[in-house]
């Protein structure tokens, strides 16, 4: 917990979220500002404010944050037809939320990147 995080917030249940799946390390929640008809934010309980700051200690949680994109992904019914996973790092990655996070953007055609 880091003192005025607002997912770190959200995780301690200080702040509503439309919780759509919580384990014993992760949460995911629906983006209030949804970019995709199902837009959905996965968090880690640990703060850890950008990759950036991700050590060989996280390496399990990391990987266990994208096996629960897929899972919630199936949930929605979208495993077929797809699906974005996006982690935005610092300014130049339009990072606006300092607790890192997986965006699962979904339910429209999204753009080609790049
Ligand atoms: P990023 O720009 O990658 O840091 O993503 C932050 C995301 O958090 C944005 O898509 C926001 O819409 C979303 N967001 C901010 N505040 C909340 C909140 N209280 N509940 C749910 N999503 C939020
Ligand atoms: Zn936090």
């Amino acid at each position: 917990m880091t003192a005025d995080c607002l997912f770190c917030k959200i995780i301690n249940k200080e702040i509503p979220a439309d919780i759509v799946y919580e384990d014993d390390r992760v949460l995911a929640f629906r983006d209030i500002n949804p970019q995709a008809p199902i837009h959905t934010l996965l968090i880690p309980h640990k703060h850890i404010s950008t990759i950036n700051d991700a050590g060989t200690d996280d390496q399990n949680l990391l990987g266990h944050m994208i096996l629960v994109a897929a899972h919630i992904a199936k949930d929605n019914g979208v495993e077929e037809s797809g699906y974005r996973l996006v982690m935005n790092c610092n300014e130049h990655g339009g990072q606006t939320v300092f607790h890192i996070h997986l965006h699962i953007l979904s339910g429209r055609q999204l753009t080609h990147l790049g």
